[in-house]
Parts: structure tokens; C-alpha cells; sequence
């Protein structure tokens, strides 16, 4: 099930939206290395063809890191409007932008990059709204343990605190990460996962279709221990970890759902227009 998020809001100074008839920004893309994976084109044109953007073209933007600083600021010369941004170049994208928004200040880490006329950067992070509104159930005053400690991680606890979960432990396989990340963030680092209401992996296990029992330290029946199961990693036929998840009768929320929501968000403010989350599903259906 994918709920609609809360429309976007942006609290910095937005940089003017692309869409005047003299403005000739029409391009889009996602940024990450690698990047061939990502389902983002494939929702996002939907999205621009249901909004009656023709013109607008959203590609996969494959960039090493040691290129990233470099190539980023001449995007909007060549034409875009903004673009994605997913491993490993979240923490960087947020480094670059001349504005960003409390909430990627914050996190410290950007997924959604806009340009102004001039090459102007502004960074958003619509992971964390993302998550909030796909979870089943208020995770106000509710317990979550968080697996990871890369950029989606920071998100995700960023995300879960505000929300009002009275605690967010944080498990990481290199262990001073979360440690880091939760002394900074207000959360608990755990030594292993434990029960809570809800888990949220932000691990990048699983993404090549491996057994993710293999590489946690979690076994598939102690996601009994759950209220919700959430998985950012998606993969063409389902993750492993979901599918054990549903076999308990455990709710869950996949990367498909997570990766439908972050990117309605961030469509609205690359065009001002509201995404269609029906066509997004289609595209990937
Ligand atoms: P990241 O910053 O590179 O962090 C990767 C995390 O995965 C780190 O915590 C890392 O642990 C851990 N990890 C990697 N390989 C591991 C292994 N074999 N065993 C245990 N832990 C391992 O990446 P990210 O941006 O947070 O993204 C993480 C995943 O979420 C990616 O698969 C990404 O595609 C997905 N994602 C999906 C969405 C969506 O919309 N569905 C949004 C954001 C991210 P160490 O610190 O020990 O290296």
C-alpha cells in the first residue's frame, strides 16, 4: 500500500520553480554511483507524462564520487531542473547546495537537489517524510530499531524522532558509525537488533538479491518481534526480508512503496506540480 505523503513544504527559500515557457530547464535525473539500478527514471517520467510535461526528460545520472563536485554545479547549464540523489553521494549533495531545508540540514544528508537559472543548488531530504507517512501506524511514543548508519539510516532516525518515537536504537556492522550517528541524531546504539515496534532496514543488504539473514544478525523468525517491517532496499521480484516478514503476518513497508513516496515529494518541488501516484505505480508495476 502506498499513502500519499504530505505535500512538500519546503521552509528555504525555494529557487524558482523551472516551468515558465522562456525557461528552457526541462531535464531531471538521479545521481549515484552506481546508479543503473534505481527505478527512478521509470517513475518519475510517468509521473511528468501524467502531468502533461512533455518536454521534461528525467535519465540516470551515473557520476563516480571524485567527479561529483565538479559535475553537479554544471548540471543546470546543461539544461536541468534538479535531480536525485542516491548512494553514495548523499552527505556531498547536501555540501554543495548554496540553501537546504531544516530537515537535510539536520540529517545531514540531501536525496533532492534543485537549480536555480544561474546554477544556484538548494537541497531537500523527502526520505524522511517519505517513511513517516508510509508506516501503518503513528510511530508517536512507539519504540524503532534502526539497521545502518549511511545516509538513508540518518534519515530514517532523523525522521522517526521528529515523528515522536520514544526510542530509536540504531544497529550497525561497523559499530563507531552508529554510535556516531546516534550520539549526534539522539538515538541508542544497539550491540544487536532487538524487538521494537518498528524496523527499519537501511542496510544495503539484500540489494543484490543475497540472503539478508546471511549478513544481519537477525533470524527470519524474530521479526515476530515487530508491529512493521520496513525494507529501503527494493528489488525487482521483492526482498527476502519482506517476503519473511509477511509470511509471519507482520505489516510491512517496501523500498518500492519508500522509493514511490521520496520520489512524489521530490517531483513537486523539481516542478511544482503534483505527482501522480498511480502512474508511478504503474510504471513499476
Ligand atoms: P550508504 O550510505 O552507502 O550506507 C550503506 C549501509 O549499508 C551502511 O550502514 C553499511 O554498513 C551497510 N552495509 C553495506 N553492506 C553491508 C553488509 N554486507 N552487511 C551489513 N551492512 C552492510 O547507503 P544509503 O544511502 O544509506 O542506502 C542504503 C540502502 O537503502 C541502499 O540499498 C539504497 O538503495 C536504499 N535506499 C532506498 C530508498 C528508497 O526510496 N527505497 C531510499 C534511500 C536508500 P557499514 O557502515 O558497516 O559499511
Amino acid at each position: 500500500m502506498v499513502r500519499r505523503p504530505p505535500p512538500a513544504t519546503p521552509s528555504h527559500s525555494p529557487i524558482p520553480q523551472p516551468n515558465s515557457p522562456t525557461d528552457p530547464r526541462r531535464r531531471l535525473g538521479v545521481l549515484g554511483w552506481p546508479v543503473a539500478h534505481s527505478r527512478s527514471p521509470a517513475i518519475q517520467n510517468a509521473a511528468l507524462a501524467a502531468a502533461g510535461l512533455h518536454e521534461w526528460r528525467y535519465q540516470l545520472l551515473p557520476v563516480a564520487p571524485e567527479l561529483f563536485d565538479e559535475t553537479v554545479p554544471a548540471l543546470a547549464g546543461a539544461g536541468f531542473a534538479g535531480a536525485n540523489v542516491t548512494i553514495p553521494h548523499k552527505q556531498a549533495a547536501l555540501a554543495l547546495a548554496r540553501e537546504a531545508s531544516p530537515q537535510a540540514r539536520a540529517i545531514g544528508a540531501a536525496n533532492t537537489l534543485t537549480f536555480g537559472p544561474a546554477g544556484e543548488i538548494a537541497a531537500d531530504n523527502t526520505d524522511a517524510p517519505a517513511l513517516i507517512a508510509a508506516l501503518p501506524f503513528s510511530v508517536s511514543g512507539r519504540t524503532a530499531m534502526v539497521l545502518g548508519a549511511g545516509g538513508s539510516a540518518r534519515a530514517a532516525v532523523w525522521a522517526l524522532l521528529d515523528a515522536g518515537a520514544a526510542e530509536v536504537r540504531v544497529w550497525n556492522r561497523t559499530a563507531p558509525r552508529a554510535r556516531e550517528l546516534a550520539a549526534e541524531l539522539g538515538a541508542t546504539a544497539a550491540d544487536r537488533p532487538g524487538p521494537a515496534d518498528v524496523l527499519v532496514n537501511c542496510t544495503a543488504v539484500g540489494l543484490d538479491g543475497s540472503d539478508p539473514f546471511d549478513r544481519l544478525p537477525l533470524e527470519p523468525g524474530d521479526l515476530a518481534g515487530y508491529g512493521c517491517v520496513v525494507d529501503l532496499v527494493y528489488t525487482g521480484a521483492g526482498t527476502i526480508l519482506i517476503t519473511r516478514a509477511r509470511e509471519q503476518g507482520v505489516a510491512v513497508v517496501d523500498g518500492l512503496e519508500l522509493l514511490i513516496g521520496q520520489g512524489a515529494l521530490s517531483f513537486e518541488l523539481f516542478t511544482g506540480r503534483r505527482a501522480s501516484i498511480g502512474a508511478m505505480r504503474a510504471a513499476i508495476a
